[in-house]
């Protein structure tokens, strides 16, 4: 008797990284004989891929899990089975307390161990026991990868290659360190070797990830340590590559070496996202960031020196323990002299187990609201600004969605703008084309091909 093929579906929340997590987390699967559905009602395995950034993340894990596990229990009545996973920084965060309390699920794994689910599965199917494996051994984790590789991987062009993963700078609000582990960074031939199979695959834009990832110092065939800038450079050589991007950077990394690739590689996208999080040196130094105001803008000011049209996106926090409004006003001040043209910004709210929590000086939510308000009321603009810019000049959009009208297609621009441009069949999704800027829309820009 032929046996069903079994099925898988996967739900990823959060960042770069748990999206390219859950890629390969697919790969693996797919590699044990699984195969993707959209449909969790239809599938034998669904895997959570939690974030434990955002606020009342876990939460909305629990309820997800209370849906599976009324699925769960219809099965079982038809004799049926279905494994349910939790993976990702919620789970390294809560470990055997997921099972505890949501009995129905079947595995916890961390954003450290999926590359070991071939034996977590067999446990749970053939000796009916549990799994919680939540360490860190985030090398082994890039060593034991299967060679089976997903084409899927690649979105319409684009493509994430993990170069380092982990962080060790403990700011004071954040759970990452916790979570991901120490800083840990992938052989340069493994990133090279993945890198070039995806652009043989078609991937015309790579973007290089890691939660530090100008942290990068992977080790080479010969022995040295190649920094960042160093591996862009190789990676520029790549026939048929055309856009590389790096994401996320810490400020007090940035090294020359990072610097000269801006200036020297075309390929390397003239944008970057190098998050200040807040002005004001008070503010920094509460939160363990390790730079100062000037220090930032000092960076700015040399990467721009490298390449002049460079521009740059930012993260921010308002409302940290004991801002002032002094503070706050000195967080506009960073945000009038970049002119970042895009951004994240969140009102502070404590994690667990991390050490603002505990902080005085609290901010009451109103007031942590109406700067959040302020602030991203500058921040449009400042991005309305850049875009305005924009207008009447030509771009290459690299095509990646379909748009809101039949014969529209969406892009991005090298500086990651949204360009929607009309007339275009569905064949020209994954490649690059000259777009003249006709208009602006403040987050989103009209374009039309240039013959
Ligand atoms: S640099 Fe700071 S904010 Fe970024 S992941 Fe590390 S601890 Fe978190």
């Amino acid at each position: 008797m032929q046996q069903k093929q079994k099925k898988y579906h996967i739900k990823t929340w959060g960042c770069q990284m748990n999206v390219y997590d859950s890629q390969r987390i697919s790969e693996i699967l797919q590699s044990l004989g699984y195969v993707l559905t959209e449909d969790s009602t239809e599938s034998d395995l669904v895997i959570l891929n939690t974030c434990h950034v955002r606020e009342k993340a876990t939460e909305k894990v629990y309820s997800d899990i209370g849906r599976l596990n009324l699925l769960k229990q219809r099965r079982q009545k038809i004799g049926q089975s279905l494994i349910i996973g939790v993976s990702g920084c919620v789970a390294q965060a809560e470990g055997e307390e997921i099972i505890k309390r949501a009995p129905c699920v079947d595995l916890v794994f961390g954003p450290q161990t999926w590359h070991r689910l071939e034996e977590m599965i067999k446990k749970i199917e053939e000796e009916n026991e549990k799994v919680c494996d939540t360490d860190f051994p985030v090398e082994e984790k890039f060593d034991s990868l299967p060679t089976f590789f997903d084409k899927a991987r690649i979105n319409n062009g684009s493509a994430f290659v993990a170069v380092q993963e982990g962080c060790d700078k403990f700011c004071t609000y954040c759970v990452v360190p916790y979570t991901r582990g120490a800083e840990y960074s992938r052989p340069t031939w493994q990133v090279l070797e993945e890198t070039n199979k995806l652009v043989k695959e078609g991937a015309k834009e790579i973007t290089l990830l890691g939660q530090n990832v100008n942290a990068y110092h992977g080790v080479s065939h010969d022995g040295s340590e190649w920094s960042l800038g160093k591996l862009i450079d190789k990676i520029s050589t790549i026939e048929n590559l055309q856009r590389i991007r790096y994401i996320t950077s810490y400020p007090a990394e940035v090294n020359d070496d990072l610097i000269l690739a801006h200036k020297n590689q075309p390929k390397l996208m003239p944008f970057l996202h190098l998050p200040i999080q807040a002005g004001s040196n008070k503010i920094l130094k509460a939160m363990n960031r390790n730079h100062t105001k000037e220090q930032y803008l000092d960076l700015i000011a040399k990467f721009k020196e490298a390449r002049e049209d460079m521009a740059f996106s930012s993260d921010f926090i308002v409302g940290f323990p004991g801002e002032t409004e002094e503070d706050f006003q000195e967080t506009l001040e960073v945000v009038k002299k970049v002119g970042f043209i895009q951004s994240f910004s969140f009102a502070y709210s404590p994690r667990l187990g991390t050490p603002a929590v505990d902080y005085e000086n609290q901010i009451p939510l109103d007031i942590k609201e109406k700067r959040l308000y302020i602030l991203q009321d500058l921040l449009k603009e400042t991005q309305r600004e850049f875009n305005e810019k924009t207008v009447g000049k030509t771009m290459e959009v690299l095509f990646d969605r379909k748009g809101k009208y039949d014969g529209q297609l969406v892009g991005k621009s090298p500086y990651m703008q949204a360009v929607a441009v009309n007339n275009m069949s569905e064949n020209m999704l994954g490649n690059i084309y000259k777009v003249k800027i006709t208009s602006n829309y403040n987050t989103s820009l009209i374009g039309e091909i240039v013959e």
